[in-house]
């Protein structure tokens, strides 16, 4: 690495490759921006022009505007611009999701985004890309999180709507409209009943199945329905729609949250779910540590989360390791659907 001239700066704007004039999910207004996924932290509105992956386009024009100039490409294909390379590789994180691994003469970085290791059977898996310099998110960057077996968690998550069913009531989970509530439903027993989805859940839905996924069959909320009709089944919404009033429509429910913060006790004290499922679409410890290994980089930048805990514990292990500040965010504590 050119300790001078970086391949990739950390600028106000967001990360920047001067040599290609290029910006990778920057968070101010740019020419170019090359986007790993459409989370709204990393994809944000009005940049001139956008480059993802085909499978993470539809939802990123959607978020955007029809008006937002995006191209998109393959994964694993090359665009090069001004001499350097840039291509694509999954993340695991949600459908589209990448890692832009950028490559100039023979050194080679790779932007990371939001990732999981863990496949989730509707995401692109992971994808190891090796390099000299990785730049990682540490959301979950702790020991104490350690994400037990997706399965594991469903099966736990659909025995508590069997027993919410048992006796009359609706079970409602919340997930981000993007990514988490996809996941849920795949992973919800259809026999148990019915899943009735928010607006905002089944308009990403559509998008997602017009680009061929198979998702299972869902109910879109409406005013024609009633508590009658909901006893039993099990409604997807986003976190920030529960307890406002177009709940009282679903009769008696219990709530759970899915979130990799639940894993901590503590965490339920504040929550005001009845149930919480440590569910997360981002690597949890040992995630983080199998991606920095895999990767063989020497040079770690550890970006939003437990940075500054991460980044110490890389070098101890030997890496060159640093924390970096970004306006990315991780799976937020606090109820809230910018994601
Ligand atoms: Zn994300
Ligand atoms: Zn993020």
């Amino acid at each position: 690495m050119n300790p001078a001239k970086p391949l990739i700066q950390f600028t106000k704007r967001g990360l920047y490759v001067s040599q290609a004039d290029v910006y990778i999910d920057p968070w101010q207004k740019v020419k170019r921006a090359l986007i790993t996924h459409g989370h709204a932290d990393h994809a944000h509105p009005g940049m001139d022009h956008y480059l993802c992956t085909h499978s993470a386009k539809p939802v990123l024009q959607h978020r955007l505007g029809h008006k937002a100039k995006i191209d998109s490409v393959k994964y694993g294909e090359t665009t090069t611009i001004n001499g350097v390379k840039f291509s694509f590789y999954p993340a695991g994180h949600i459908i589209g999701s990448a890692q832009i691994k950028v490559e100039y003469k023979d050194e080679i970085w790779v932007v990371s985004g939001d990732y999981k290791t863990e496949n989730d059977g509707l995401s692109e898996a992971f994808d190891s890309v090796r390099c000299h310099t990785f730049i990682t998110e540490s959301t979950f960057g702790m020991p104490v999180y350690k994400w037990k077996p997706q399965a594991e968690i469903f099966a736990e998550i659909n025995d508590w709507w069997k027993q919410n069913k048992s006796i009359g009531k609706t079970s409602v989970l919340t997930g981000y409209s993007l990514g988490k509530a996809q996941r849920l439903l795949q992973g919800l027993d259809p026999s148990i009943g019915k899943v009735y989805t928010h607006v905002s859940i089944e308009n990403t839905n559509q998008i997602i199945r017009k680009q061929g996924y198979k998702l299972n069959d869902t109910i879109k909320i409406s005013n024609h329905q009633n508590a009658a009709d909901y006893a039993g089944n099990i409604v997807i919404c986003p976190p920030t729609a529960t307890g406002n009033p177009w709940m009282k429509n679903l009769g008696n429910v219990s709530t759970g949250r899915t979130s990799g913060w639940m894993t901590v006790p503590g965490a339920g004290r504040k929550r005001k779910e009845d149930r919480g499922f440590a569910l997360s679409d981002h690597a949890d410890w040992t995630g983080l540590i199998q991606a920095i290994e895999s990767c063989e980089a020497e040079n770690i930048f550890v970006t939003h989360g437990y940075s500054k805990i991460f980044s110490r514990y890389l070098t101890e292990k030997g890496y060159n390791a640093a924390e970096v500040k970004t306006e990315y965010e991780g799976e937020v504590h606090t109820i809230k659907e910018s994601k």
